[in-house]
């Protein structure tokens, strides 16, 4: 059975991605070794790193002085990397608590420097994300959260900043086009909507580094990455292969305009479904909606209808639809990989569901 994966991640590939990165793993393009055991200094791992940062920089449209960076750690590693290359002891930086990955960034940083959280919206279990707060001009920079993977809010538009905006941007990397220019750093764990887990891409404004006081070690110093091409110490190559054959796929379907498009259709057909299906209800704000996470949960009154339905999406081969315990229900995550068939599938069953049990 066709199965259709709406995991929060490691997150659905394209097929094609995984087609040729299979072939890779047996053969890399026909040169008798897989990409496994083939040196990350040879000339096969040296054009793939060369191509995925060229279109990362052609993707992202970046602006001169900005550099593309390929580390491991995670996203959670960024939570402290940032602030340890960016804020000085005894100065400030700005961060807006928008859910659980935004609240650790928050925890990590206090280790750094002065932490100011500007607004939270833990209130109300981080069903929207704030707005209108004042952004300190003396802080270093303001750090964002582009889009809340757990409670499936998003910023559909990034608040005038005085100061670099540092943001995490994990799950929605790449599923739009984006005016860098704001930004000293934004940060993507691959696995939601790049490529495998393993590997952590960092695009930073090098003119920020190199003015904290503190010793860095050599691995979470930004500028080493930057000097060395990524290649310090031995790269995730696996991942940083199949990235670029991501990054390929999405330049050859037109990249993050078309990718928006697509995102913006899938979105409106399952928030639709849901906000028609008298069974279902959406937990965030309509206005802070994700294109990438949707959560929902049972409509008031058909609670007990949770675990059959789970059931069901399972036995229809739509799996991955379990809400994150923090907010319960149902989460789709539809990120770039995801045709609109799966989303349709979704919405089928959702609608021959409640034609049953309503
Ligand atoms: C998944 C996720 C993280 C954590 O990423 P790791 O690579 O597991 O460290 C951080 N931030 C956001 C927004 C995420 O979606």
């Amino acid at each position: 059975m066709k199965k259709h994966n709406f995991s929060a991640g490691p997150a659905i590939l394209p097929a094609s991605v995984i087609r040729e990165a299979a072939k890779g793993v047996a053969n890399y393009e026909g040169i008798g070794l897989s990409l496994l055991e083939v040196s990350h200094r040879g000339p096969e791992f040296t054009a793939i790193i060369e191509e995925a940062t060229a279109l990362m920089q052609e993707l992202m449209e970046l602006p001169e002085g900005y550099k593309v960076i390929w580390l491991t750690g995670g996203a959670s590693t960024q939570f402290f990397m940032a602030p340890m290359n960016l804020l000085d002891a005894g100065e400030t930086a700005a961060y807006v608590d928008t859910g659980t990955w935004a609240s650790k960034a928050i925890k990590e940083a206090k280790g750094f420097g002065n932490i100011q959280v500007l607004a939270s919206s833990k209130e109300q279990n981080y069903n929207y994300i704030p707005k209108g707060y004042k952004i300190p001009k003396d802080a270093k920079y303001l750090h964002l959260t582009s889009n809340n993977t757990i409670f499936g809010t998003q910023l559909h538009k990034f608040p005038k900043s005085p100061i670099p905006i540092v943001c995490d941007m994990s799950s929605d990397f790449l599923s739009r086009p984006l005016d860098v220019s704001p930004f000293g750093l934004i940060y993507a764990g691959a696995q939601k909507n790049l490529g495998p887990a393993g590997v952590t891409v960092v695009i930073v404004r090098e003119d920020l580094l190199g003015k904290v006081s503190r010793y860095l070690p050599s691995m979470l110093d930004y500028r080493t990455f930057i000097k060395e091409h990524s290649l310090y110490n031995t790269p995730p190559v696996f991942p940083i292969y199949v990235s670029m054959l991501t990054l390929r796929w999405l330049k050859k379907l037109g990249g993050t305009k078309v990718m928006q498009r697509r995102n913006k259709a899938k979105a409106a057909l399952l928030y639709r479904e849901i906000d028609d299906n008298p069974l279902f209800q959406g937990t965030a704000l309509k206005q802070d909606r994700s294109l990438m996470n949707v959560c929902f949960v049972m409509a008031p009154g058909y609670e007990s209808l949770e675990k059959e339905f789970l059931k069901e999406t399972e036995a229809n081969g739509l799996v991955g639809l379990k809400g994150h315990r923090s907010v319960g229900g149902f989460r789709a995550s539809i990120y770039n990989a995801m045709p609109k068939q799966g989303v349709q599938a979704l919405v089928n069953l959702m609608r021959d569901f409640a034609n049953r049990k309503a």
